[in-house]
């Protein structure tokens, strides 16, 4: 009499992930590039701009040079972010994460802190690490990449060097290990993620004026914000909030917008530290 195959044995579970891997970086590129390339669409393809009533931050219009270089660099990141999404997943799937699905196991109450936990976290992660990244040591090799997008277009949304991208890659899939939360909340999480990278690259500025001088403005990042990190480097490191930034003095207010200089200005190194 044979025993039946253990689907939990080593080589199963490799399978599993790599299999995952590869089903996630198709979705992830997928969605980068159907995302990004509407916003590109809508943004700077359009000869009118669908009448959106936002500020232009670039100067210049996206170059084709810019932008493949930005896909290529998304498409790298792809699988880098696939592969600890894709160990989280096969955990999941034999209920060895922190990842629930039934939303009244913890709670609508708790389902909202964890989501503002996990974006509180991982922007304090990201502003650390944007500075950590930022020094000599590691500017060249670890984050040159994503600033050759002097005058970012939505294509830049991902794009990292692959050294960056491991750095903040496991994040999240370490949080969904350690902190319990509801599958849907995780996955509208990772959708505003994709979807606030792109507006903070897009070049252009759509949240109105007197949202900007308001508390909103004050609290949150967008794309005049980031913007002026791509423009002058040494300041608003933050992911999500402004909160460390005006903590440690590194916060500029992007008020008004500002147009950034050409892309002929992009430096080749490291920009010292004021
Ligand atoms: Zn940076
Ligand atoms: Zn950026």
């Amino acid at each position: 009499m044979t025993s039946a195959p253990n689907p939990y044995s080593f080589p199963n579970v490799i399978t599993a992930i790599i299999i995952a891997t590869v089903f996630l970086t198709a979705i992830i590129a997928a969605r980068y590039l159907a995302l990004s390339g509407l916003a590109y669409w809508l943004l700077w393809g359009r000869p009118n701009h669908l009448g959106l009533s936002g500020v232009r931050l670039n100067r210049d219009a996206p170059s084709w040079r810019l932008m493949r270089h930005e896909i290529r660099a998304s498409l790298v990141s792809s699988p880098i972010y696939a592969f600890p999404a894709a160990i989280v997943l096969v955990l999941w799937q034999n209920g060895g994460s922190a990842i629930y699905s039934d939303v009244h196991r913890h709670g609508w109450v708790y389902l909202a802190f964890s989501a503002i936990l996990y974006l509180v976290l991982q922007d304090t992660y990201y502003y650390w690490l944007h500075r950590a990244i930022h020094g000599r040591l590691m500017f060249r090799w670890c984050h040159a990449g994503h600033h050759r997008s002097r005058q970012p277009t939505p294509f830049a949304s991902f794009s990292f060097d692959a050294a960056e991208a491991a750095l903040t890659a496991w994040f999240m899939p370490a949080l969904a290990m350690l902190i319990p939360i509801n599958v849907y909340a995780l996955l509208a999480l990772l959708m505003m993620m994709t979807v606030t990278a792109i507006l903070n690259h897009s070049g252009w500025e759509l949240i109105p004026p007197s949202w900007l001088r308001g508390p909103f403005g004050a609290l949150m990042i967008g794309a005049s914000h980031h913007s002026l990190h791509h423009t002058r480097f040494q300041c608003n490191y933050g992911l999500y909030f402004r909160v460390w930034d005006r903590l440690m003095g590194t916060d500029h207010s992007p008020a008004p917008p500002v147009v950034a200089p050409s892309a002929e200005q992009v430096p080749r190194s490291a920009p010292s530290r004021s």
